[in-house]
């Protein structure tokens, strides 16, 4: 079967990684990617084999000037791709819709746009089968990803009552060496937080609210998560279910994993490019339950969790694979991610 073709708009933190995690597959290839900057990034994408486009004609100019070839600019992009994975800033995804609905294609937008964007907010293990055949999708952000893994999780063999968490977010990505806290918590004074109605855009039968602060911290959010249940349900059925889940694996302070600097040191010992954990690690030893509600601590790396989902998106928008579990698995083979 031929492969699918596709573009990545925006060569950022996501950006990179999805056009990496597509080259990888059988049943896609990558076009070329869109950029802004002749910066190392760009050096990096043409020594990877990836055709670069410039996203205007001003920038082209910059890339001539700097001596890196360019198979000329986004609009020309559009037009061989038959799905464009846009990995702009947020807010930059709605502003490229119309370029996408002009020459026709597919597009993916990401976490940073707002539902509307696409009309459709996706997450493989909740709601695969609503994007088959679907010109726009959006994939959630990163924390949205982690929630509704979990939830996902729960939902499968205890009810959801409400859910209440804290989103403790890291500062900024790591390559990022100007936006903060440095030397302060920063509590985001909108309450509840837009998490939870996120969550709500992909699962829109949970009660859900949510409260979220900025910590000076780079490699990885955490999650204090409290579930309310209706019905009974033991702690290791819960951890079990977590287990049986993919993209979700148990850590655990008693093998020495008492921090996110631990899961990072993990994730560098897994030795995957970029040091990237694609699963939601839950700690095992932070499941508790009483008085019918149940608590438990989750990281996410922020980079990456949202990778193999725009992976899966592809495959149910293009109609490559009707079945959410199957894509979910070639996904997860071809990334050696943990199930
Ligand atoms: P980023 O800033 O790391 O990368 C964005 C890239 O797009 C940059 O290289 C920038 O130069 C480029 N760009 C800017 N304007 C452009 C334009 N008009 N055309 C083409 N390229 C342009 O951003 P990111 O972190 O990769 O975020 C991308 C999207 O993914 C956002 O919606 C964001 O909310 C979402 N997201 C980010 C994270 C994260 O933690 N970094 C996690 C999940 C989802």
């Amino acid at each position: 079967m031929a492969k699918v073709k596709i573009g990545v708009n925006g060569y950022g933190t996501i950006g990179k990684r999805v056009a990496d995690a597509v080259a990888i597959q059988d049943d896609m290839e990558v076009i070329g990617v869109a950029k802004r900057k002749p910066d190392f990034s760009a050096r990096f994408a043409i020594n990877k084999g990836y055709a670069l486009y410039a996203d205007s004609k001003e920038n082209e100019k910059l890339f001539k000037d700097a001596g890196i070839e360019v198979g000329g600019l986004v609009e020309d992009l559009v037009n061989e791709v038959d799905l464009i994975v846009d990995c702009t800033p947020g807010g930059i995804g709605a502003k490229n819709k119309p370029m996408y609905e002009k020459a026709g294609i597919k597009a993916i937008f990401q976490g940073g746009e707002e539902h509307e964007v696409a009309g459709f907010s996706f997450n493989a293990l909740c709601n695969y089968d609503g994007a088959i055949g679907r010109d726009f999708v959006r994939v959630v952000s990163c924390n949205t990803t982690g929630l509704c893994r979990s939830l996902y999780a729960i939902e499968k063999v205890v009810e959801i009552d409400k859910v209440k968490a804290v989103m403790v977010r890291r500062a900024t990505d790591p390559w990022d060496s100007k936006k903060g806290p440095i030397n302060a918590i920063v509590p985001v004074l909108h309450v509840p937080s837009h998490h939870g109605p996120d969550v709500q855009t992909v699962m829109p039968h949970i009660n859900i609210s949510t409260m979220a602060v900025a910590v000076p911290t780079t490699i990885m959010h955490l999650h204090c998560v409290m579930v309310d249940i209706k019905g009974k349900v033991g702690e290791e059925e819960i951890i079990e279910a977590f287990e049986r889940t993919p993209r979700i694996i148990l850590v655990d302070g008693k093998s020495g994993i008492t921090s996110t600097s631990q899961i990072h040191e993990f994730s560098r010992d897994l030795g995957r490019p970029r040091y990237d954990l694609y699963e939601i690690p839950i700690w095992r030893d932070s499941v508790h339950i009483k008085d019918d509600t149940i608590y438990f601590y989750q990281a996410v790396h922020q980079e990456s969790d949202v990778v193999p989902e725009n992976i899966d998106a592809i495959r149910a928008m293009l109609e490559i694979e009707k079945d959410g579990k199957k894509s979910i698995e070639k996904t997860d083979r071809s990334m050696g991610i943990i199930s």
